[in-house]
């Protein structure tokens, strides 16, 4: 399970977050929507301590995420606990952030033997079968330039998988595709979903999100303004800005 909980975060004069909550239980998808600048990267970068948080708290299954309690005040854990939790939650941002002098294969392994300390043979195993599940098993040694973005966002989201992460949080992994490779990587993500990965997912698909999510959260100005199943929100939004932004994206 995560919980978010009244997340604060400003940059100089700008406050981003202004008190967000979340809930997600093992198993789920949550989709976030929103138009531009209305928090959403810096709230998925909140769950993991990629930002510093001014206010609120983030566990996960029960264990602050990021910082630790001295006397009444709460400090930044020391970063060997930060790289260990951050180890359990899986990334995909919108660039696909390949070692591009690493093969597929390698790029895969990397963190399970780094940082897990895994034996090679087992996770070049993992790599193999994790390759195969996003269709890309013939690919394992080719360089990242030599894939489309569609090859090299499913060899992240292998990548991502190879840690066993608790949760896998994704911020727009499909938008900097071209329109004809957003299916293949939304169909990797949708069979995910149904094996029940737990997944915060940041999302303009709203094709994705209405037949994906269990929860769909709408933000606008750094505020969790509406959320619920997806028919709800997206289909009969109650709020209206959650109307007014789908107006403009469906
Ligand atoms: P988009 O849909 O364009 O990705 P978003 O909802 O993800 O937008 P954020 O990236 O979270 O929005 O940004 C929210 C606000 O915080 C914006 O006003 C942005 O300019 C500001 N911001 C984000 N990161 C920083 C930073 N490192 N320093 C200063 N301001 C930042
Ligand atoms: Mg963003």
């Amino acid at each position: 399970v995560l919980r978010a909980t009244g997340i604060r975060k400003r940059f100089g004069p700008n406050e981003v977050l202004k008190g967000v909550d979340l809930t997600v239980l093992r198993g789920e998808v949550l989709c976030i929507i929103g138009p531009s600048g209305s928090g959403k990267s810096t709230l998925l970068r909140s769950l993991n301590h990629l930002e510093e948080i001014d206010g609120g708290r983030v566990e996960l299954d029960g264990e602050l995420i990021g910082y630790r309690r001295r006397g009444h005040r709460y400090v930044t854990l020391p970063g060997k606990q930060l790289a260990a939790q951050r180890a359990r939650v899986g990334m995909v941002f919108q660039s696909f952030n390949l070692f591009p002098h690493m093969t597929v294969l390698q790029n895969i392994v990397e963190s399970p033997v780094g940082v897990l300390k895994q034996p090679v043979r087992e996770a070049t195993a993992t790599a193999m079968a994790l390759l195969e599940r996003v269709g890309l098993e013939s690919k394992a040694d080719a360089y990242p330039r030599q894939l489309s973005g569609g090859q090299q966002q499913r060899v992240a989201i292998a990548r991502a998988l190879a840690m066993k992460p608790r949760l896998v949080l994704f911020d727009e992994p499909t938008s900097a595709l071209d329109p004809e490779l957003v299916g293949e990587v939304l169909e990797v993500m949708k069979d995910l979903a149904r094996d029940g990965l737990t997944m915060v997912v940041v999302t303009h698909e709203m094709g994705f999100a209405r037949e994906v999510a269990d929860t769909v959260l709408f933000m606008d100005g750094g505020i969790a303004v509406e959320r619920g199943r997806p028919e709800d929100v997206l289909l009969n939004p109650r709020q209206a800005r959650t109307k007014d932004f789908l107006a403009k994206v469906l």
